[in-house]
Protein backbone atom coordinates (compact mmCIF):
# COMPACT_ATOMS: atom_id res chain seq x y z
CA UNK A 1 0.00 0.00 0.00
CA UNK A 2 1.49 3.61 -1.19
CA UNK A 3 1.20 6.24 1.54
CA UNK A 4 2.33 9.63 0.41
CA UNK A 5 5.60 8.73 -1.21
CA UNK A 6 6.25 5.94 0.64
CA UNK A 7 5.25 1.55 0.73
CA UNK A 8 3.87 -0.27 3.35
CA UNK A 9 2.82 -3.67 4.22
CA UNK A 10 0.29 -5.32 6.10
CA UNK A 11 1.63 -6.28 9.81
CA UNK A 12 -1.01 -6.52 12.10
CA UNK A 13 -4.91 -6.97 10.87
CA UNK A 14 -7.71 -5.53 12.09
CA UNK A 15 -8.97 -8.68 13.54
CA UNK A 16 -5.88 -9.40 15.50
CA UNK A 17 -6.38 -5.87 17.37
CA UNK A 18 -9.68 -6.28 18.21
CA UNK A 19 -8.86 -9.66 19.63
CA UNK A 20 -6.17 -7.93 21.63
CA UNK A 21 -8.52 -4.96 22.41
CA UNK A 22 -10.60 -7.41 23.93
CA UNK A 23 -8.01 -8.85 26.34
CA UNK A 24 -7.01 -5.40 27.55
CA UNK A 25 -11.00 -4.61 28.48
CA UNK A 26 -11.04 -7.35 30.61
CA UNK A 27 -7.71 -7.00 32.46
CA UNK A 28 -8.91 -3.07 32.82
CA UNK A 29 -12.57 -4.11 33.87
CA UNK A 30 -11.47 -6.46 36.51
CA UNK A 31 -8.57 -3.82 37.59
CA UNK A 32 -10.43 -1.17 38.37
CA UNK A 33 -13.36 -2.80 39.46
CA UNK A 34 -15.42 -0.96 42.40
CA UNK A 35 -13.64 2.25 40.65
CA UNK A 36 -14.93 5.04 38.46
CA UNK A 37 -11.63 5.90 36.36
CA UNK A 38 -11.10 8.85 33.62
CA UNK A 39 -9.81 7.61 30.30
CA UNK A 40 -7.71 10.18 28.73
CA UNK A 41 -7.00 9.70 25.04
CA UNK A 42 -4.04 11.30 23.41
CA UNK A 43 -5.22 12.54 20.47
CA UNK A 44 -4.59 12.23 17.03
CA UNK A 45 -3.17 8.60 17.24
CA UNK A 46 -5.17 7.09 19.90
CA UNK A 47 -8.87 8.02 17.94
CA UNK A 48 -9.24 4.52 16.72
CA UNK A 49 -8.17 2.62 19.59
CA UNK A 50 -10.04 4.56 22.10
CA UNK A 51 -13.05 3.98 20.94
CA UNK A 52 -12.64 0.26 20.35
CA UNK A 53 -11.17 -0.10 24.09
CA UNK A 54 -14.07 1.70 25.31
CA UNK A 55 -16.64 -0.05 23.94
CA UNK A 56 -15.78 -2.99 26.05
CA UNK A 57 -14.97 -1.42 29.20
CA UNK A 58 -18.34 -2.06 31.42
CA UNK A 59 -17.09 0.15 34.13
CA UNK A 60 -19.07 3.77 34.97
CA UNK A 61 -15.88 5.43 33.69
CA UNK A 62 -15.84 9.49 32.54
CA UNK A 63 -13.35 10.01 29.08
CA UNK A 64 -11.70 13.14 27.77
CA UNK A 65 -9.07 13.86 25.45
CA UNK A 66 -5.67 15.94 24.89
CA UNK A 67 -3.85 16.45 22.05
CA UNK A 68 -0.20 16.03 21.86
CA UNK A 69 2.26 16.17 18.79
CA UNK A 70 6.04 15.04 18.70
CA UNK A 71 6.28 13.26 15.12
CA UNK A 72 4.53 16.95 13.23
CA UNK A 73 3.78 13.91 10.56
CA UNK A 74 7.39 12.78 9.58
CA UNK A 75 9.21 9.07 10.11
CA UNK A 76 10.60 9.72 13.35
CA UNK A 77 10.36 11.95 17.01
CA UNK A 78 10.95 15.77 17.42
CA UNK A 79 11.87 15.38 20.84
CA UNK A 80 9.52 18.13 21.37
CA UNK A 81 6.10 18.00 22.42
CA UNK A 82 3.49 20.17 21.42
CA UNK A 83 0.82 20.74 23.45
CA UNK A 84 -2.64 21.09 21.38
CA UNK A 85 -5.26 20.75 23.49
CA UNK A 86 -5.51 21.52 27.66
CA UNK A 87 -7.17 19.25 29.61
CA UNK A 88 -10.20 21.13 31.21
CA UNK A 89 -11.04 17.63 33.30
CA UNK A 90 -11.02 17.44 37.18
CA UNK A 91 -8.62 14.78 37.67
CA UNK A 92 -7.33 15.91 41.43
CA UNK A 93 -7.58 12.18 43.66
CA UNK A 94 -9.09 10.56 40.34
CA UNK A 95 -7.83 6.88 38.89
CA UNK A 96 -6.94 8.32 35.61
CA UNK A 97 -5.73 6.02 32.25
CA UNK A 98 -4.27 7.33 29.92
CA UNK A 99 -4.50 5.65 26.38
CA UNK A 100 -1.72 6.41 23.44
CA UNK A 101 -1.27 4.89 20.42
CA UNK A 102 2.37 3.83 20.31
CA UNK A 103 4.99 4.66 22.62
CA UNK A 104 8.67 5.12 21.32
CA UNK A 105 11.14 7.23 22.98
CA UNK A 106 8.99 7.85 25.64
CA UNK A 107 9.46 11.21 25.59
CA UNK A 108 5.78 12.32 24.60
CA UNK A 109 4.30 10.01 27.20
CA UNK A 110 7.08 10.94 30.45
CA UNK A 111 5.57 15.14 29.93
CA UNK A 112 2.23 13.99 30.29
CA UNK A 113 2.74 11.94 33.50
CA UNK A 114 4.61 14.60 35.01
CA UNK A 115 1.49 17.32 33.96
CA UNK A 116 -1.00 14.88 35.33
CA UNK A 117 1.05 14.18 38.70
CA UNK A 118 0.85 18.04 39.02
CA UNK A 119 -3.21 17.59 39.57
CA UNK A 120 -2.62 15.22 42.31
CA UNK A 121 -4.56 12.28 40.86
CA UNK A 122 -5.01 9.14 42.98
CA UNK A 123 -3.60 6.89 40.20
CA UNK A 124 -2.26 7.18 36.70
CA UNK A 125 -1.47 4.50 34.17
CA UNK A 126 -1.11 3.90 30.77
CA UNK A 127 -2.50 1.75 28.17
CA UNK A 128 -0.99 1.95 24.70
CA UNK A 129 -1.60 0.08 21.81
CA UNK A 130 1.19 -0.32 20.44
CA UNK A 131 5.24 -0.34 22.46
CA UNK A 132 8.73 -0.18 20.96
CA UNK A 133 10.91 -1.37 23.96
CA UNK A 134 14.08 -0.97 22.22
CA UNK A 135 13.35 2.71 21.45
CA UNK A 136 12.55 3.57 24.93
CA UNK A 137 14.60 5.72 26.60
CA UNK A 138 13.91 5.50 30.48
CA UNK A 139 11.59 2.97 32.43
CA UNK A 140 7.92 4.21 32.24
CA UNK A 141 6.63 2.43 35.57
CA UNK A 142 3.00 3.63 35.23
CA UNK A 143 2.83 1.83 31.41
CA UNK A 144 1.10 -0.81 32.49
CA UNK A 145 -1.29 -2.26 29.44
CA UNK A 146 0.26 -2.84 26.36
CA UNK A 147 -1.41 -4.13 23.07
CA UNK A 148 1.74 -5.00 21.14
CA UNK A 149 5.26 -5.32 21.20
CA UNK A 150 7.15 -4.24 17.90
CA UNK A 151 10.36 -3.69 16.42
CA UNK A 152 11.49 -0.51 16.08
CA UNK A 153 9.94 0.38 12.75
CA UNK A 154 7.59 3.02 11.26
CA UNK A 155 4.10 1.91 11.17
CA UNK A 156 0.65 3.43 10.09
CA UNK A 157 -2.87 2.90 9.98
CA UNK A 158 -5.47 2.15 12.47
CA UNK A 159 -5.08 6.21 13.79
CA UNK A 160 -1.65 6.05 12.95
CA UNK A 161 -0.38 8.97 9.95
CA UNK A 162 2.20 9.46 7.61
CA UNK A 163 1.96 13.25 6.64
CA UNK A 164 -1.12 13.24 7.93
CA UNK A 165 -2.47 10.40 6.19
CA UNK A 166 -3.28 6.50 6.70
CA UNK A 167 -5.27 7.12 9.62
CA UNK A 168 -8.20 5.72 8.75
CA UNK A 169 -6.59 2.41 7.31
CA UNK A 170 -8.42 -0.61 9.14
CA UNK A 171 -5.23 -2.75 10.67
CA UNK A 172 -2.08 -1.62 10.73
CA UNK A 173 0.67 -1.77 8.18
CA UNK A 174 4.90 -0.99 7.96
CA UNK A 175 7.47 0.71 6.53
CA UNK A 176 8.86 -1.25 3.70
CA UNK A 177 12.60 -1.01 4.39
CA UNK A 178 14.03 -0.28 1.05
P1 LIG B 1 7.61 9.21 21.65
O1 LIG B 1 7.48 10.51 22.38
O2 LIG B 1 7.31 8.01 22.52
O3 LIG B 1 8.94 9.09 20.97
O4 LIG B 1 6.59 9.24 20.45
C1 LIG B 1 5.24 9.05 20.67
C2 LIG B 1 4.43 9.60 19.52
O5 LIG B 1 5.17 9.57 18.30
C3 LIG B 1 3.22 8.72 19.29
O6 LIG B 1 2.12 9.14 20.07
C4 LIG B 1 2.99 8.87 17.81
O7 LIG B 1 2.20 10.00 17.54
C5 LIG B 1 4.37 9.09 17.24
N1 LIG B 1 4.97 7.82 16.73
C6 LIG B 1 5.92 7.06 17.32
N2 LIG B 1 6.23 5.98 16.57
C7 LIG B 1 5.42 6.05 15.48
C8 LIG B 1 5.25 5.20 14.34
O8 LIG B 1 5.88 4.14 14.14
N3 LIG B 1 4.31 5.60 13.43
C9 LIG B 1 3.58 6.76 13.58
N4 LIG B 1 2.70 7.04 12.63
N5 LIG B 1 3.72 7.57 14.64
C10 LIG B 1 4.63 7.22 15.59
Amino acid sequence: MKIADLEFEPFIDADNIQKRINMLALELNADYAGRTPVFIGVLNGSFMFFADLLKQITLPCETTFTKLASYYGGLSSSRSVREDVELHTNITGRDVIVVEDIVDTGNTLSYFINKIKMHGPASVTVCSLLLKPAALEATIEELKYVGFEIDNEFVVGYGLDYKELGRNVNGIYRLVSS
